[in-house]
């Protein structure tokens, strides 16, 4: 089924993000996982593409495994990173074998310690070209990424707005957003892509803190703001990590349902893998869900 069939009135989609483990071990654990996560009915999973190195078939793999054995909508993230347009071509055809049918389809993050991203030899620059090869092989719905804040390598917040539209216009079902810790980024960014004319569902990923480095951390590496009263708030369990998570969660959650009370088409967790606020967001998620 493409995502884009599951979003309808008054009914916002619950998606969870998953990222690859490095082992097998790790790939047992999440499939272990992924038996209570298959419990809290996600609308559907995604599994995040890595930069390079093992786990970029690991992503397939936990992909299909969500759809052919817990029967739940896969996405199966997909890059520029260093493929070629064959390659992108080839990988395309064992999505599909697979049974596959949603791509996020990203240029990608550069790898580990490449302060830039590199067209790869005979591949693409942006996301947009992805999308189009996407589209000309035709079978996939596609999810895009998108900037509430402006992405983090743009010049200013009005070229990233550009950029944002014309790739949703190439050929987005819908749109996820990057992490965010104030709403009303996403709800003028929201705004700004109806006034432009997009009507495909445009949706906020949340990602519950852990603690203040680990928030700063990610932040900075996307350009996304911290408000103080969350770096505070989490600063004070600094000796207590579990605390400080649940800290995160709470904040995350009442930024979840203020953007619920808002109508937004659904809500993407950024769950890094941990059970803990996968239960939490569905319970909350769950309770904004008419009958089915
Ligand atoms: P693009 O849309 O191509 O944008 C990249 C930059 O190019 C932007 O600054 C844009 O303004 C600019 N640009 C676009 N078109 C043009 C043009 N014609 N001329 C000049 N500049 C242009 N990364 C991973 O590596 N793996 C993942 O699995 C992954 N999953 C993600 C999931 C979500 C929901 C989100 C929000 C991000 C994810 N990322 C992932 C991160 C993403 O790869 C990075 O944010 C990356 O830096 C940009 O990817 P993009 O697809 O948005 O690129």
């Amino acid at each position: 089924m493409r995502i884009a069939e599951q979003f309808r009135p008054n009914r916002p989609v619950f998606s969870i993000e998953l990222f690859p483990p490095k082992t097998p071990e790790g790939v047992d654990n999440l499939k272990a996982k992924l038996n209570e996560i298959a419990a809290h009915r996600p609308d559907y999973v995604s599994v995040t593409y890595g930069a390079g190195g093992g786990t970029r078939h690991t992503t397939r793999e936990i992909c299909a495994h969500i759809k052919q054995a817990l029967g739940i909508e896969a996405m199966a993230h997909l890059t520029c990173v260093a493929h070629s347009r064959g390659e992108i071509h080839d990988l395309l055809a064992m999505l599909k074998n697979e049974g596959i049918e949603n791509i996020m389809a990203l240029r990608g993050d550069p790898p580990q310690g490449q302060e830039r991203f590199v067209q790869p030899e005979d591949g693409f620059a942006y996301a947009i070209e992805l999308i189009r090869a996407i589209r000309d092989a035709g079978e996939f719905g596609i999810g895009v990424a998108g900037y509430p804040e402006g992405h983090v390598e743009a010049p200013d917040y009005e070229t990233s707005l550009r950029h944002q539209i014309e790739k949703i216009r190439a050929g987005a079902d819908f749109v996820v957003s990057q992490l965010f810790m104030v709403n009303d980024y996403f709800l003028r960014w929201r705004d700004a892509l109806w006034r432009a004319g997009i009507t495909v569902p445009i949706v906020p990923g949340i990602l519950p803190a852990l603690s203040a480095p680990q928030i700063g951390r990610f932040a900075a590496l996307c350009g996304a703001q911290v408000p103080d009263a969350l770096r505070v708030g989490l600063e004070r369990f600094e000796a207590h990590p579990e605390s400080a998570a649940a800290y995160g969660l709470v904040y995350a959650m009442r930024q979840i349902e203020a953007l619920l009370k808002e109508g937004v088409a659904g809500v993407h967790l950024y769950a890094l893998n941990r059970l803990e606020s996968i239960r939490a967001v569905s319970a909350l998620v769950e309770g904004y869900r008419g009958p089915e």
